[in-house]
């Protein structure tokens, strides 16, 4: 579990963070941990199994059910324990270094892990839902040539608590502890913060099994949609153990464009990706599968891209919706956003075949929270630093 985990593609493996590394005081955090966990971790530190058990029960109602974040405030835990939990154990959440806001009411938040790592969590509210984007990774390995996040070159993997402390800290925000069922402003959860979830599977599964417990926070599998880019061996596994909404980054439909935008592609090929999607466990039409497409011009917006895209579908018998994303621009990219008019006819050519396809309005742009602008200063930073270091080596060297 401690070994560093083999990321596949053309970047160097990430090692995965102990999920139970203490903080520099020693105090270890409970947020990520299942019951068991926690009963295992307060039996390590010397309480009776049966003591352990109960204790832990308390404690992950109050963590997960109603959001303490202090052992004071578990009124049925003997007061004389506190000070004994309190020094050894924390229930933290992530670091805000920055929240924005966007003219359209979407939310961005700059995170920071324990040891300096920034990634960031988006906010979208709508007349009928609250949708949470969360992060997987600090960064992203897969380079996908359109995407700004896959530029950072820094790359971790989040903990399952870092994971689940997002949507954590997104309830602190929004005032909805404890958990309840009805009137919720956090409806919804989409993997589709930075990184890749699937490379990121076991952290992943835990967190979001934490989301799902009813006696938690109590999320519905219905609500949460996870999107990969097409690591293939992971979906089906996905499926089985996760069990959530899948969207599959398609973007492209010929293996030059997909393999220019997707580099993933040339691993796991589109023919390949989609056996695996006909494959994947609980998909039906009750519970499709959304194929993302960016609309990139003259790139993969063509009339003949729209009727491949439709042949594809139909040939794996995929019951599927298609999200069509108009591009969202970042500095220095090579892409321009297909003209509306395009995206419209694209739009038709996929419903006309009977498939939906609805063109997804692009929100908090102008704070930079749209699909594929996330990425974090502190690691831009981090990068301008790293080039004035080499320069500064460079100088001295000469
Ligand atoms: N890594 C996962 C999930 C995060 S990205 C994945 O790739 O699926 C969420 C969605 O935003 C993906 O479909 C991704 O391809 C898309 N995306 C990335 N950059 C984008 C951009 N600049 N404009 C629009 N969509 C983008
Ligand atoms: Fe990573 Fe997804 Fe961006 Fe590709 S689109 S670089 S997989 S975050």
């Amino acid at each position: 579990m401690n070994a560093p985990m083999a990321i596949p593609g053309h970047i160097d493996p990430v090692p995965v963070p102990r999920p139970l590394a203490a903080r520099a005081d020693g105090r270890v955090d409970l947020i990520g941990l299942t019951r068991e966990e926690l009963g295992a971790l307060l039996a390590e530190h010397g309480l009776d199994p049966k003591q352990a058990k109960l204790r832990a029960k308390q404690l992950w109602h109050w963590i997960y059910n109603r959001g303490a974040t202090e052992f004071t405030a578990m009124t049925d835990i003997a007061k004389t324990m506190h000070p004994w939990l309190a020094e050894r154990f924390v229930i933290a959440r992530p670091q805000v270094v920055e929240a924005q806001k966007s003219s359209d009411g979407t939310r961005k938040w700059l995170l920071r892990s324990d040891d300096g790592h920034d990634y960031e969590m988006v906010f979208i509210p709508d007349a009928d839902r609250g949708t949470l984007c969360v992060s997987s990774q600090v960064g992203c390995t897969l380079n996908c040539s359109f995407c700004h996040t896959g530029t950072m070159r820094l790359v971790r993997n989040l903990t399952a608590g870092e994971i689940v402390g997002q949507v954590m800290l997104a309830r602190d925000g929004l005032g909805e502890w404890p958990s309840q069922p009805e009137g919720r402003m956090l409806t919804n959860i989409v993997m589709m913060g930075m990184g890749e979830p699937l490379y990121n599977f076991d952290n992943v599964r835990d967190a979001l099994k934490l989301v799902m417990d009813g006696e938690g926070l109590a999320l519905s599998k219905r609500r949460i949609t996870l999107s990969t880019s097409g690591v293939v061996p992971m979906m089906e596994r996905a499926g089985e153990e996760i069990g959530v909404n899948l969207a599959v980054s398609l973007h492209a439909v010929t293996k030059d464009v997909r393999d220019e935008l997707v580099p993933l592609n040339k691993k796991y090929g589109i023919e390949q990706l989609l056996e695996a999607c006909a494959a994947y466990p609980g998909a039906n039409n009750a519970r499709r599968i959304t194929f993302e497409y960016v609309m990139l011009k003259d790139k993969n917006d063509s009339d003949d891209d729209a009727r491949e895209l439709v042949r594809l579908l139909r040939k794996y018998k995929l019951p599927a919706k298609v999200n069509l994303i108009p591009f969202n621009p970042w500095p220095g990219t090579p892409y321009q956003c297909s003209d509306a008019e395009r995206i419209r006819r694209f739009s038709d050519i996929v419903f006309q075949a009977g498939i939906s396809a609805p063109v997804r309005t692009p929100r908090g742009r102008d704070i930079d929270a749209a699909c594929g602008q996330l990425k974090t200063a502190a690691e831009k930073r981090s990068r301008a630093e790293r080039d004035r270091d080499a320069a500064e080596k460079a100088l001295a060297e000469a």
